[in-house]
């Protein structure tokens, strides 16, 4: 046992990621957090033929907020933030799928 003289403790908690369920295509890091943007690509688990969007998973498509995506930033207000930012990117997915499929059809 060892004795630390301090003013104060902050006990920190409940900071697991929950992702047994989620999909293997869903790549995670070692800690089972969800990797987004840039971290998938790092990781070399991105596919598609564009870059993903900042909040976009492995799976194209599927996009990850909050607590549960990898990020240094674990607080409420980011997480309220990027769970709007994700909606944007949705909206941004789908007009991209759209302009890609009439592409095709016109081939
Ligand atoms: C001890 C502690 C103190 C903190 N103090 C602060 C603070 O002072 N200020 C601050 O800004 N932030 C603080 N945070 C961080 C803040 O709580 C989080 O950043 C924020 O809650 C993240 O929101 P979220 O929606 O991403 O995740 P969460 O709030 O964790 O919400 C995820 C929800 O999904 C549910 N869920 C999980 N798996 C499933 C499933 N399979 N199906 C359905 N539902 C599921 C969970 O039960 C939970 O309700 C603290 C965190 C901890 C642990």
């Amino acid at each position: 046992m060892t004795r630390h003289e301090c003013g104060g403790v902050f006990v920190f908690i409940g900071a697991d990621a929950d992702t047994g369920w989620v999909p293997a295509e869903i790549a995670r890091d070692k800690n089972s957090y969800v990797l987004t943007g840039d971290d998938v690509v790092k990781a070399r688990r991105w596919s598609d033929d564009r870059d993903p969007f900042l909040l976009e998973s492995s799976m194209p498509g599927i996009f990850a907020c909050g607590d549960v995506r990898l990020s240094p930033i674990k607080r409420v207000a980011a997480a309220v933030g990027e769970g709007s930012m994700a909606i944007a990117f949705v909206h941004q997915y789908l007009a991209h799928a759209d302009a890609k499929d009439q592409r095709q059809a016109r081939r």
